[in-house]
């Protein structure tokens, strides 16, 4: 019986946080201050938890982080993860990366069996793009890691853009001219208080009605048929060359169709980003529970699943962890 939670909702999609260590520190997300809070486990756990999962129905993992290429060994990792069978499909392994090591991961990543890579990049500006991360010099580097990603065959490759108001909303044409050029996705995220420096208020967010408003003044759009579980909307150019999606947590919530679990960096299980506890799955096999019992213990966490997030309500109580320390 595949994992639902008590809201019928089938759990299929998986997210691996294996490091909450970044080398940005990207204005929407963190402080400036370095290092990891929770650490991280030997690449074997990850693997023997991936396993108990895809047992239960899991066909989707996506690693992420911190920064996930910061992790060496995660070639390997993938090489293994990509030995494990869902029992109708083959399992999509993707990533989601700053991009910064992306140029020389790429291929490598590519054969060791990744099938997709999502780099967020929220400026095409080098300028802009250094004051968003804090971090001099990225933007050249990260244009290197996308290109080099699709000379590798990863594909769909999709750009996610967090938009912040006062830091680049003016961004939305320009990435809408990139998208045509690179022939990548582009994809604005809607900023959510997952943040550090809890500079989060609802004038902060620059919505979907806004963006769409603002790239319908370069070229009309023609929004394009999405699946339910899908968090973004899309939408291709009229004249049919560049793709856009908008996900829109904030201003057009989707937890309805949510099938999605995290396992963060030290082995917690969170059912929700939102979520104001975890559910430390790694103890349990420091315990020497068996596999069975860890899927026991996985079907009772995930059967608790949030129904949704409340945020900008007046009884929003923020997560009990930050976006880099949770795995986007
Ligand atoms: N380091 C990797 C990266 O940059 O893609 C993976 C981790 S990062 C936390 C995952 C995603 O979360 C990125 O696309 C990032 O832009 C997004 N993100 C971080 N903080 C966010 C926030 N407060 N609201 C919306 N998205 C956020």
């Amino acid at each position: 019986m595949p994992l639902h939670d008590k809201f019928g909702r089938a759990i299929t999609d998986l997210r691996i946080s294996i490091t909450d260590r970044c080398n940005y520190k990207c204005v929407y997300c963190r402080t400036g201050n370095e290092g990891a809070l929770y650490g991280d486990l030997p690449f074997a756990d990850y693997l023997r938890m991936a396993r108990v999962l895809v047992g239960l129905g899991i066909t989707k993992v996506r690693l992420t982080g911190g920064e996930p290429l910061l992790r060496g060994g995660v070639v390997d990792f993938v090489r293994e993860l990509a030995k494990l069978q869902p029992a109708s499909e083959p399992l999509d392994i993707a990533l989601t990366t700053n991009g910064h090591l992306l140029a020389d991961l790429a291929k490598p990543l590519k054969d060791a069996g990744l099938t997709r890579v999502t780099v967020s990049m929220d400026a095409v500006d080098p300028d802009r793009f250094a004051r968003i991360t804090r971090v001099p010099n990225g933007y050249d580097q990260v244009l290197a890691g996308i290109r080099a990603a699709r000379r590798a065959g990863l594909w769909p490759l999709k750009v996610n853009c967090v938009l912040m108001r006062g830091f680049n909303e003016d961004q939305i044409i320009p990435f809408g001219m990139f998208a045509r050029e690179e022939g990548v996705t582009v994809r604005f995220i809607e900023f959510m208080p997952l943040e550090e420096e809890r500079t989060w208020a609802p004038s902060t967010v620059v919505t979907l009605d806004e963006i769409l408003a603002r790239m319908a003044e370069y070229r009309p759009l023609v929004e394009i048929p999405h699946g339910r579980s899908e968090t973004a909307r899309r939408y291709r150019f009229e004249d049919g060359v560049g793709e856009i999606g908008i996900i829109a947590p904030v201003s057009h919530p989707f937890c309805g169709h949510c099938s999605r679990i995290r396992i963060t960096s030290d082995g917690k299980i969170r059912t929700c980003l939102f979520s104001v506890w975890d559910h430390d799955l790694h103890a349990q096999m420091r315990q020497g529970a068996t596999d069975q019992e860890l899927a026991d213990f996985i079907r009772s966490v995930v059967i608790k699943k949030e129904e949704r997030h409340h945020i900008g309500e007046p009884d929003f109580v923020p997560a009990s962890r930050t976006m880099v320390h949770i795995g986007g």
